[in-house]
């Protein structure tokens, strides 16, 4: 079965703007996708969908052969993460801790069960520690770090992530990388990312999908950016 499988899909919000225009796209278990396009192409609606935030009842997406509309909240949670590129939006508590264990708790997980998964989150994106520090006084890189914890606690299969590495420091962002592709090489997950970062394109993307309201190109880094003189 296909992690995601997206079938001709369209929506438009309410005000009447199309943001996606008969959008395909299938993504293998274990693939690493980046989907680029300038600001407004849909990056950010598209995955609103991804995460059941928004439906459609014009196409299809499926994560690992069902329908996202058919599933129940806490199996979507299980299957996709969704990283936002603001990770204010993320964090909420008053602590990193909370912000971690805020994921598992709402599974049901018992506390032992959330306190082990909290540990290991933290230590995957380097913020081991941080238990106790205070998310809005953290940096901007430290709360990205924060936001992508938030979400592995869930240790969802299909990894998400909005523009991970835009606006932070070259320290930051190499480590952003480097735990994404360990993510995927060492635990299989599967990750979709949009980001406009041309240079961090061959590192995080097995293949490419370039968006602009519908898809407009697809293929390898190579295929989409070498240049046909
Ligand atoms: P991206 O993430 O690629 O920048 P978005 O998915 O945010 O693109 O936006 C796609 C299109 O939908 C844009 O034209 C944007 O202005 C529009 N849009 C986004 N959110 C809303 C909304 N809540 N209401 C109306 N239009 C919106
Ligand atoms: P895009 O539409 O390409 O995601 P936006 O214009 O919406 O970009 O936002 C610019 C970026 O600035 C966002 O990725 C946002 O996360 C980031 N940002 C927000 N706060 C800060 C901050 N304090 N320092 C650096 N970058 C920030």
């Amino acid at each position: 079965k296909k992690a995601i499988s997206i079938t001709s899909l369209n929506y438009s919000y309410p005000d009447g703007t199309k943001a996606l225009d008969d959008v395909n796209i299938e993504v293998e278990q274990g693939e690493k996708i980046v989907i680029m396009g300038p600001n407004g192409a849909g990056k950010t609606t598209l995955f609103l969908h991804l995460n059941g935030i928004i439906r459609s009842d014009d196409g299809n997406v499926k994560i690992f052969g069902s329908s996202i509309g058919d599933m129940k909240v806490e199996d979507r949670i299980k299957e996709v993460g969704v990283v936002f590129a603001e990770p204010d939006d993320q964090l909420f508590m008053s602590t990193v801790y909370d912000d971690v264990a805020f994921g598992p708790l709402n599974m049901g997980l018992s506390e032992e069960e959330v306190g082990r998964r909290v540990k290991k989150a933290l230590a995957t994106v380097g913020l081991e520690g941080f238990e106790e520090r205070v998310p809005h006084h953290m940096s901007f890189g430290q709360k990205k770090k924060a936001a992508l914890a938030a979400v592995l606690s869930m240790e969802p299969r299909v990894l998400i992530l909005d523009e991970p590495t835009a606006n932070l420091d070259p320290k930051s962002k190499a480590d952003l990388i480097r735990v994404i592709n360990d993510l995927n090489r060492n635990e299989g997950v599967t990750t979709v990312i949009a980001m406009h970062d041309v240079n961090a394109l061959a590192d995080l993307a097995d293949r490419v999908y370039v968006l602009n309201r519908t898809i407009v190109a697809e293929g390898t880094p190579r295929d989409i950016f070498s240049d046909p003189v």
